[in-house]
């Protein structure tokens, strides 16, 4: 049995801060890098690389162009209303446009818990073993595998 992957790349650009280390708002350009294992299937593939960059696309675009919040911080106090939201994190007090704020399902913002939350969007909709690398400048990557 031959072990066999697939690779397809994606990125988004966005803003965000890391309230645990109390960083000011700052944006990246992420690049996304999306690897699938398994076996080949019938058609010689481990998968069509068009499914990938589909679901891929979906949550990077869900993105781009965004300031991503980390919902399940504990550090971030938000408050929804009609046409914005308002975040405090300890001394500043922020107010965004609602829709140019995305609320991710994560405790903080870290490259780290970005890939878990792309990771954990892909498992979803695709079987087998995946690995998503983030990448946030040239040097800084953080990965999530399983
Ligand atoms: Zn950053």
């Amino acid at each position: 049995m031959k072990n066999y992957s697939v690779k397809v790349v994606d990125d988004f650009s966005a803003a965000h801060f890391i309230p645990e280390i109390t960083e000011g708002l700052h944006g990246h350009n992420f690049k996304v890098v999306v690897k699938v294992f398994g076996n080949l299937n019938e058609n010689f593939m481990v998968l069509d690389f068009r499914d990938i960059e589909t679901v891929l696309g979906e949550i990077c675009s869900e993105m781009d162009h965004k300031i991503i919040v980390p919902k399940k911080s504990k550090n971030i106090t938000l408050k929804t209303k009609e046409e914005s939201i308002d975040l405090v994190l300890s001394d500043k007090r922020y107010r965004f446009p609602k829709k140019d704020v995305v609320l991710l399902p994560i405790e903080s913002n870290t490259t780290e818990l970005i890939a878990f939350y792309i990771h954990s969007r892909l498992k979803e909709k695709i079987k087998g073993k995946i690995k998503v690398t983030v990448t946030e400048k040239e040097n800084y990557s953080a990965g999530i595998v399983g």
